[in-house]
């Protein structure tokens, strides 16, 4: 606003100053001659009006000798017209700018008539200020200069004003350093000059674990001083030339610029200060006398490097910082691109996932469960599909894992005990005698839900479902975590008739001694084995297991029967069931039907 008004301003006033000035030397030339003794009195009194605006003003002769100042001059420079009337503008001078610098501006000025500029003068009592000035050559009719008029504004509460705003755009409040705006800046910065200058930096994301915690806990003012505590030590552990930013909450951001140019030792360069940081960030900090023990995930990304904007470095930064919390607390982590590819797969898949939640994309399919002395179907287990409208059948392979990781799989798996608890009672009216059972797959995730057993309850009134039917299929993993609460659930399930088998038998601790504590019923023999029945090893191993459940009086299923050889070999080692193709795939309910009347 100021420079446009102002332009405009100067210009006016320059013009008509130059013009009376013209008229001025002119009519003093005249007067000095002897000539017309009053002319143009009316025009120096305009003149002379118009010389004391709020603009400073300084009239110099064609010597650069001051001859005349305004009252604006005096308010600005503090020197009175009696001590700087004869000398050079040369008394205001500050230190702030080289010879070069007034060399430019006087050709300039000799060149084009005029020159406009910010440039930083010293007051009398020493101050030094800036100012917007501008010096115009003022020539007589044979185009010669006669005289200089310089007009300036003292412009430094404005720059302070800028400065106090350009403050606050750029920093952090709480803690004083820099925050987001000011770090994409810098970011996009040093993303341009590393691509030019093949100069390589690193992108640190940090953040606090567990803060919310210390929020809730000891309330926001305590949590404030905590983040402008960790800010001051983070501040202290860079160099000078780093750059350190809150980004908002208990986030913070470092950007370690210049790193050597091998890939390897930047690196170690990056993976130092990340450990400097957690050191020291791990020493107690004290805030009204309680002490607390901080510590930091930190995501770190190399650039430039694959990355097309620097936005995208400091997403794959983000990245890496995940990663580093699922390592645990206090860790670090470099971002790789397997890591990116995993991650978008992921993202793409939740939000898929949510959807087939919404629109019921998912089946049961069921795969027959079979007597090995009578070859009779003893159950089925619900084997979980995802009907893809674009994709086709999805199995759980590929896409348990993500539901596992987000909170998905309880909607999954709350559908999944639902969808067996309505087919088991259908079941259980049609075919009467045959008392089938259903085993569905429970994951852990699952499995730790303090609303678990409520659910199956429900379930199983909601469609009055027989309860000794159902059996629950579980990883030894399960077991191995909250060993208390694991029986303790268990036993609550059991309470009420359902049957519990050990999923995957024989690849995980497989412990015997260890299974005995908790009240199963069967263990399933991991398929590999039973796939692969021809090697001597898996051979010795599906007997031993056997001959263990005999011991402990489980029931002891084998999966993943393809073969007739497989068939045998199980059935002279005494198994009691079966699962596999050979005797069926998991199929629909419709064919699962078919089989049954089959039979
Ligand atoms: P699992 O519980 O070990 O299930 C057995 C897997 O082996 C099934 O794969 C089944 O289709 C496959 N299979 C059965 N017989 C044979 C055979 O003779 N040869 C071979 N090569 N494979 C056979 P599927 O259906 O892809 O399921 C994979 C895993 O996904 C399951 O392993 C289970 O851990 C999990 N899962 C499946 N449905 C659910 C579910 O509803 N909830 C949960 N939490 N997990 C499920
Ligand atoms: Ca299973
Ligand atoms: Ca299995």
């Amino acid at each position: 606003l100021y420079s446009d008004d102002e332009k405009s301003f100067n210009l006016d006033l320059t013009d008509l100053i130059k013009k009376m000035l013209k008229e001025l030397s002119f009519a003093l030339n005249k007067i000095q001659a002897h000539k017309l003794q009053l002319l143009a009195k009316e025009d120096l009194r305009i003149a002379s009006y118009a010389f004391e605006a709020q603009e400073a003003m300084t009239i110099t002769d064609i010597h650069a000798n001051i001859i005349k100042v305004n009252q604006a001059f005096t308010d600005i420079t503090g020197y009175t017209p009696e001590e700087v009337i004869g000398k050079n503008p040369r008394v205001l001078q500050s230190s702030q700018h080289d010879k070069l610098f007034y060399q430019e501006m006087w050709e300039d000025l000799n060149k084009n008539g005029k020159w406009k500029g910010e440039i930083y003068n010293q007051r009398k009592n020493g101050e030094i200020y800036p100012e917007i000035l501008s010096i115009t050559a003022i020539k007589d009719e044979s185009d010669t200069i006669t005289h200089y008029i310089a007009q300036f504004l003292d412009i430094s509460h404005i720059k302070d004003a800028q400065k106090e705003a350009e403050f606050k755009a750029e920093h952090d409040v709480l803690t004083g350093i820099a925050n987001r705006a000011k770090l994409l800046e810098e970011t996009e910065r040093a993303f341009n000059r590393g691509r030019r200058s093949n100069t390589q930096h690193a992108f640190m994301f940090l953040d606090i674990d567990n803060f919310k915690q210390v929020n809730d806990f000891y309330g926001h003012s305590i949590g404030d001083q905590l983040l402008i505590q960790i800010a001051s030590r983070l501040n202290d552990l860079i160099r000078s030339e780093d750059i350190i930013a809150r980004l908002g909450g208990d986030e913070f951001a470092i950007i370690l610029l210049d790193l050597d140019s091998n890939e390897h030792i930047a690196v170690k360069q990056a993976s130092l200060l990340a450990e400097k940081i957690q050191q020291r960030i791990a020493e107690p900090i004290i805030i009204d006398s309680y002490s607390f023990d901080i510590t930091f995930s930190i995501g770190v990304k190399l650039f430039p490097d694959h990355e097309k904007t620097f936005q995208e470095v400091i997403s794959h930064a983000d990245i890496a910082m995940y990663q580093a919390k699922k390592l645990g607390r206090n860790q670090f982590a470099f971002f790789n691109h397997e890591l990116d590819i995993e991650s978008k797969r992921f993202i793409m898949l939740e939000k898929d996932l949510k959807r087939a939640i919404e629109e019921q994309e998912f089946e049961l399919y069921y795969q027959a469960k079979i007597d090995i002395l009578t070859n009779k179907i003893l159950g089925v287990e619900a084997l979980i599909r995802w009907n893809h409208p674009t994709k086709g059948i999805l199995y759980p392979d590929s896409f348990l894992d993500v539901a596992n990781d987000t909170r998905l799989i309880h909607d999954i798996g709350n559908f999944v005990i639902d969808e067996a608890c309505k087919q088991l009672s259908l079941w259980t009216q049609e075919y009467k005698e045959k008392n089938y059972t259903i085993a569905i797959n429970i994951s852990a995730h699952q499995f730790q839900n303090s609303g678990f057993t409520e659910y199956i309850k429900k379930s199983l009134s909601k469609y009055n479902t027989d309860p000794t039917l159902l059996e629950l299929e579980i990883l030894e993993d399960i077991l191995i975590k909250n060993m208390n609460d694991t029986i303790e659930k268990i036993k609550t399930l059991k309470a009420l008739g359902i049957k519990f088998s050990i999923d995957d038998f024989g690849t995980g601790y497989s412990s015997m001694t260890y299974l005995q504590k908790f009240p199963i019923d069967s263990i399933k023999i991991d398929r590999s084995f039973i796939m692969e029945i021809s090697r001597k090893s898996n051979q010795e191993i599906v007997k031993m297991i056997i001959n263990y459940a005999k011991i402990f009086n489980l029931h002891v299923i084998a999966e993943g029967v393809e073969n007739e050889f497989a068939l045998k070999f199980l059935q002279d080692n005494n198994c009691d069931s079966y699962q596999g193709y050979y005797f069926s795939r998991p199929i629909q309910v419709k064919e699962v039907e078919k089989l049954f009347k089959e039979r």
